[in-house]
């Protein structure tokens, strides 16, 4: 069992109700619906040929233009016989009259006491309603004696079983799985029509940070925020411009908004939106766009923000690499997927036994890392990550999934049901 060691309580456990909720902040499900309900998806879409159309976002729906199958055709290699031959017989002896291959259909009819040789995905031949597997019949010249007695319509995939011409099959919105890929293809369709990528920009703010290469000075760290980001964003699918770190200065950061806004659909930056001396982002924001909100009641990520610069979104993520990571997912990645166009996904959580003990107190929602794992028993349990605080970016890399502790909870005892959420899909 680990055990949590990030924040241990120094006053006595709290329980549930016990709160230092502050009702001017904002809720997680407030925050998110600000966000979803601001952005409109971008309404320019692009035609692409579906080798390239992986993970992007249908701007229509579409619709079959055939059947799928386009004809009824044999689930087995073995042999198309007509049902009505058994009715009644002891045992039935059938004459083969031909061999039917996967493309190349008989242009004949079965009559009364024939059969054809078939194999998988040929078509029936006219007449024939039933498909025999070879293992179960004896073959003695061109006659077949069946072993087996089969029901009508056996081993036969009828026409149009998986789709139906003038079916809607997927829908405006939907992301192109690779299963849909080979969907398309199995409709003739070539290319399709997806929405256009939107255009993320993003910098780090801090004087503390740099770039990976150079020789850490005393009080410097290399910036990880932005790769990170950087990771995130590809992963998601948006076309990335990668603007720096910006040090801790009101012109700098005031130059670099006016550069994002101008070349990109939304600008994500990390750090510098508390109310720390050195934070220039809410302050700039201020002054260009405008501030939807910027505290939020959750764990980590309570300074953040979310805004606009004319026709560029905006997100302020703290600058806790974890608190970046974890803010990103949560109420970014709605607001990306609405943006490009995406139908709303559903989060999946489940409840889970926790084995650890988790450090919390209530007041705000969190979301700790966890390690979702079988037990030897074979049942789903999670355990903590170790250290929760929002600087250790090794407990997002080790985790599978997030621990959600509901705003009023506190600390939860080993053996506690949790809500989790994997990290399938997700990250
Ligand atoms: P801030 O939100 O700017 O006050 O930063 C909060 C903490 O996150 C500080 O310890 C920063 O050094 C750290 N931090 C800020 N930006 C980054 C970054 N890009 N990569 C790693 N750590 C960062
Ligand atoms: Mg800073």
């Amino acid at each position: 069992m680990t055990n949590s060691t990030s924040e241990p309580s120094t006053s006595k456990p709290k329980t549930c109700m016990d709160s230092e909720y502050d009702s001017s902040i904002l809720k997680l499900e407030q925050a998110l619906s600000r966000i979803v309900n601001s952005i409109q998806s971008l309404p320019s879409s692009e035609q692409v040929p579906i080798q390239r159309a992986l993970d992007r976002v249908l701007s229509h729906d579409i619709i079959s233009p055939i059947a799928v199958p386009p004809y009824d055709n044999s689930a087995m290699d073995g042999y198309a016989i007509i049902y009505s031959d058994l009715i009644a017989a002891k045992e039935v002896q059938l004459q083969t009259v031909a061999t039917i291959l996967a493309g190349t259909p008989y242009d004949g009819e079965l009559s009364p006491g024939q059969c054809a040789r078939i194999m998988t995905g040929a078509k029936i031949p006219r007449g024939a309603d039933t498909v025999v597997m070879q293992e179960l019949v004896t073959v003695s010249g061109d006659t077949i004696t069946l072993n087996t007695n089969p029901k009508q319509g056996d081993n036969v995939r009828r026409a149009g079983e998986d789709i139906s011409p003038g079916e809607v099959i997927l829908k405006q919105g939907h992301k192109i799985s690779p299963a849909d890929v080979g969907l398309l293809a199995s409709l003739g369709i070539g290319e399709v029509k997806v929405f256009r990528k939107i255009r993320v920009a993003f910098f780090s703010t801090g004087d503390e940070l740099k770039p990976l290469g150079s020789v850490l000075q005393d009080g410097q760290i290399y910036d990880s925020n932005r790769y990170t980001l950087h990771a995130m964003l590809s992963r998601f699918g948006a076309d990335v411009l990668d603007m720096g770190a910006i040090p801790d200065d009101r012109h700098a950061t005031q130059t670099a908004f006016i550069t994002a806004a101008a070349n990109a659909d939304v600008l994500i930056t990390t750090g510098g939106v508390s109310v720390g001396e050195a934070d220039f982002v809410k302050e700039t924001l201020e002054q260009q766009g405008n501030v939807s909100f910027w505290k939020l009641a959750m764990k980590p990520g309570k300074p953040l923000t979310f805004g606009q610069i004319n026709n560029c979104w905006f997100f302020g993520l703290p600058g806790n690499p974890v608190s970046a990571a974890v803010t990103f997912y949560q109420l970014v990645l709605p607001g990306l997927q609405k943006l490009s166009g995406q139908e709303s996904i559903e989060t999946i959580t489940v409840k889970v036994p926790c084995t650890s003990k988790l450090y919390k107190r209530s007041g705000r929602l969190e979301f700790q890392r966890g390690i979702l794992e079988k037990n030897p028993q074979g049942e789903l349990v999670v355990k903590s990550t170790g250290n929760q605080g929002s600087h250790v970016l090794s407990s997002m890399s080790k985790a599978n999934c997030f621990i959600i502790l509901p705003l009023e909870c506190g600390i939860i005892e080993p053996g506690t049901e949790v809500e989790v959420q994997p990290f399938f899909g997700l990250v």
